[in-house]
């Protein structure tokens, strides 16, 4: 293991200071779950080591009627799936966080650190894609904003450039008549990495009327994480029926090209698509026509649905 020089900034202005000052052998740090891990193994070496997590102001999560929920990029998975807000508004992000390895963990990982570490099977990222998440990104020019299906590049690639924090993500507001849900299929449980995780997001025109919203969304089934395009494209305007949600999960099952892995084949994972995109587009068709379930009700479908 390399030596480091370890930093700590207090604003978001000095940690880009800093990241500028040492340079492209510089690190930024959140939770640190992901970094000491890859440290260990001796993937990453970086010179200077940059820890944000006291950072003030950026670990609020904050919901209002006309902006949405704001997560700062240092709130953990732990706040995220207990505030009251996401289990109500955003079950499928709720879900997520409670899928997400175990409560050590969970009180420790940022959810910037899981969508700058650009993993294709961050179990966080699905679940925001479904409801049109953006990034807030600030460097020493200045903010901008990029949509959160525009940020990955690759695997472990985003659009940051050196000397750039991610340092909040916004989610809108979800229409009326919405239900949405995540499934994690991991042979290990929460413990381990999503072989596939699928979020689902359904919204209704009326309560039992035709379709006006659909966005699935994909992780650990390509170089980064992905929407099914035409699974959502077949559902909006239509008069939801099962053999319609059924259909929808088959494309997105055809349209992935996952890879063989110590996980899962791609064999495997593709059918894992297909029934994990049907369960959760059910679930958030009743939850559309009949109101969410508690968050208990949700965590309980998951559990059983994964195994
Ligand atoms: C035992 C264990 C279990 C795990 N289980 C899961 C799981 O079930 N699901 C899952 O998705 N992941 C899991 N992970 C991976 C990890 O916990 C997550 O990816 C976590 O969200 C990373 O957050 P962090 O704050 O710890 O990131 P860090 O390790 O601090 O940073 C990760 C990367 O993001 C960059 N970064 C962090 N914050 C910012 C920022 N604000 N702006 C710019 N760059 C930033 C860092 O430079 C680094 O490259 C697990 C890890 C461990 C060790």
């Amino acid at each position: 293991m390399k030596r480091f020089e370890y930093l700590e900034a207090r604003t978001v202005r000095q940690a880009i200071s800093m990241l500028q000052r040492h340079g492209e052998n510089a690190c930024i740090v959140a939770g640190s779950t992901d970094f000491l891990v890859r440290w260990r193994a001796g993937v990453w070496n970086p010179d200077h080591v940059i820890n944000i997590q006291r950072v003030a102001g950026l670990s609020r999560i904050t919901y209002s009627g006309r902006n949405g929920l704001r997560i700062g990029a240092l709130a953990t998975i732990r706040a995220i799936e207990q505030h009251a807000a996401v289990r109500r508004y955003y079950p499928a992000l709720a879900v997520a966080a409670a899928s997400f390895a175990g409560v050590q963990v969970r009180n420790l990982a940022t959810v910037g650190g899981n969508i700058c570490n650009a993993s294709p099977s961050g179990d966080m990222i699905p679940a925001l894609l479904v409801f049109g998440s953006e990034c807030k990104i600030v460097g020493a020019d200045g903010e901008r904003a990029v949509a959160l299906d525009k940020f990955f590049t690759g695997p472990g690639q985003t659009v940051l450039q050196h000397g750039e924090l991610l340092t909040e993500v916004r989610v809108p507001v979800p229409a009326r008549n919405t239900g949405s849900h995540y499934i994690k299929h991991s042979p290990r449980g929460a413990m381990d990495i999503a072989t596939v995780g699928v979020a689902s997001l359904v919204s209704l025109d009326g309560r039992n009327g035709p379709c006006a919203e659909a966005c699935i969304a994909l992780g650990a089934v390509a170089p980064t994480p992905i929407r099914a395009y035409s699974a959502e494209d077949s559902l909006r305007g239509q008069a939801l029926t099962q053999d319609l949600l059924i259909a929808a999960a088959n494309l997105a099952r055809d349209g992935v090209r996952p890879i063989d892995d110590i996980r899962g084949s791609a064999e495997h994972r593709k059918e894992i698509v297909g029934v994990l995109t049907r369960r959760t587009l059910e679930q958030a068709f009743n939850a559309a026509t009949s109101g969410p379930l508690t968050f208990n009700e949700q965590r309980r479908l998951t559990v059983q649905a994964a195994f």
